[in-house]
């Protein structure tokens, strides 16, 4: 089969059912220029005729010196048809890891053999950022780009600076707030030679700035509200599927900031339901950190529904005035969805809707609990994807998920990313966790493995390894 591709199969298109309008994939857009609305991209697929079984891309895994079938975003290029195999821009991304753990599932009252750990710590840049970044740069490509931007709080930018220092297509240029990125996150960006423009203000104020000055600059803008950032997404969920042996599972759970991976896996089981490669999708549930849980409050306290697209947006509008009225900003140690202001929130409402979807919020404590649950697990994840562990379990002690239906949680960054949060979790100084930790509610590190201290000397050494290793 051919990848029939460009301008005869797919398109932009708002999606507003109201509005509806289409643009061809060949303009560059981060909203709908007739309603400011969010733009999907869209394909014919009568046209374009994707496989009619998953087995298609399993034959592919025979072809892995082809850097196309290698890559675990364009492996599916059938699903993501919008460019010509020749512009495609892989640095081989998407070669991730869906792990079943019983013991964070005991964590999270689930039975064995139940939950699964989506592991997108294993991307090139360490987060799921990169199967989203490798669309963006293949579509940045083909319309001939040469400067692109991201406002981050850590993980997009680092995504960026790599696929331009791998590929050299363009110059990196990244927004960050003050104070708000981890080391892990910020070390990528400058070691990997990013243009990096801190300016004073949060996240939601950075991510304004760069829509300005990429507009008037017309630097080529990577954040999610980049449509071919959330094609490359939906591939998360297909090797999902494909881990699964294609079997769809009963709850795919993943943290929730600016709502492009919600919005993405949405789309994603939409259209593989539409062509015909599965016959039911699985629920979705958002987590929110409560210290940035704008969709939770939208969604629970003030009716926030998509209704088929006749979405009326004026609670989020007066919420966000109430938001600037009392100068309140997010903050959490999830940093990465530390964001008040979701790029994506109409997108995910769609997909809360198309997937009979949940959203929860979760406490500080909560999230640290389950990202020390997750590292003795063995896939350490950075605070932000343990939210949807913390979120998972949440929702079987509620009766919301059962026992014994099949959870997927997407970790969706790797650990290194923020080693501050993980030391002060496990720390013995107590100004260090109060400092950390302590500032932010938390009031115990109920999982914490602490290092043992022994002078330097042989006797105390071997007393403390018999006293803690039992023998
Ligand atoms: C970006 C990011 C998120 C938030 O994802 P959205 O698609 O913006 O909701 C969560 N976790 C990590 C590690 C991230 O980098
Ligand atoms: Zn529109």
């Amino acid at each position: 089969m051919s990848v029939a591709s460009r301008t005869d199969v797919a398109f932009q298109q708002c999606i507003s059912p109201r509005c509806g309008a289409t643009f061809s994939i060949d303009e560059v857009h981060t909203s709908c220029p007739v309603c400011s609305g969010l733009l999907d991209i869209a394909y014919d697929w009568d046209r374009s005729r994707p496989p009619s079984s998953f087995h298609f891309f399993e034959k592919k895994w025979t072809r892995r010196s082809d850097p196309l079938a290698f890559s675990g975003v364009w492996r599916f290029h059938e699903m993501l048809p919008f460019a010509p195999p020749e512009k495609v821009v892989t640095i081989g991304e998407g070669q991730t890891l869906l792990a079943v753990s019983d013991s964070v599932g005991a964590f999270v009252g689930t039975r064995p053999g139940r939950l699964h750990l989506q592991y997108e710590g294993l991307n090139p840049s360490g987060s799921f950022k990169d199967n989203g970044m490798s669309a963006a740069f293949t579509h940045a490509r083909m319309i001939g780009a040469k400067r692109a931007a991201c406002a981050s709080t850590g993980n997009t930018s680092a995504s960026l600076a790599v696929y331009c220092a791998v590929t050299r297509l363009m110059r990196a240029i990244i927004f960050i707030g003050s104070g708000k990125i981890s080391y892990g996150k910020l070390s990528q960006a400058l070691d990997y030679g990013a243009l990096t423009i801190q300016i004073a203000g949060d996240f939601d104020d950075a991510m304004a700035r760069v829509k300005e000055v990429s507009s008037r600059l017309g630097i080529y803008l990577v954040n999610s509200v980049n449509p071919f950032r959330i094609e490359g997404q939906k591939t998360i969920m297909y090797r999902v599927l494909e881990s699964l042996g294609w079997e769809v599972p009963d709850w795919i759970v993943v943290p929730g900031g600016n709502l492009g991976n919600s919005s993405a896996f949405g789309k994603a089981f939409s259209e593989m339901k539409h062509v015909g490669l599965i016959d039911r999708v699985p629920r979705l549930a958002v987590i929110n950190a409560a210290g940035a849980n704008t969709l939770y409050e939208l969604y629970h306290h003030r009716g926030l529904r998509w209704q088929k697209g006749q979405v009326d947006l004026s609670p989020a509008c007066h919420y966000y005035d109430e938001l600037d009225r009392d100068k309140k900003k997010a903050n959490t140690i999830a940093s990465a969805i530390e964001i008040n202001r979701p790029v994506n929130l109409t997108k995910c409402l769609r997909a809360l809707e198309e997937c009979d979807g949940v959203v929860r919020e979760v406490s500080e404590q909560e999230i640290l609990d389950a990202k020390a649950q997750v590292g003795a697990g063995g896939l350490g994840c950075e605070p932000a994807s343990a939210a949807s562990v913390a979120g998972a379990k949440q929702l079987v002690a509620e009766g919301v998920i059962d026992r014994d239906e099949r959870v997927v949680c997407v970790l969706t960054g790797h650990q290194l990313k923020d080693p501050t949060a993980t030391v002060a979790y496990h720390t013995t100084d107590q100004s260090l966790f109060n400092d950390v930790l302590g500032s932010r509610g938390v009031s115990r590190a109920s999982f914490a493995n602490r290092a043992i201290t022994v002078g330097n000397r042989i006797e105390e050494i071997i007393q403390a390894i018999d006293l803690y290793a039992l023998g």
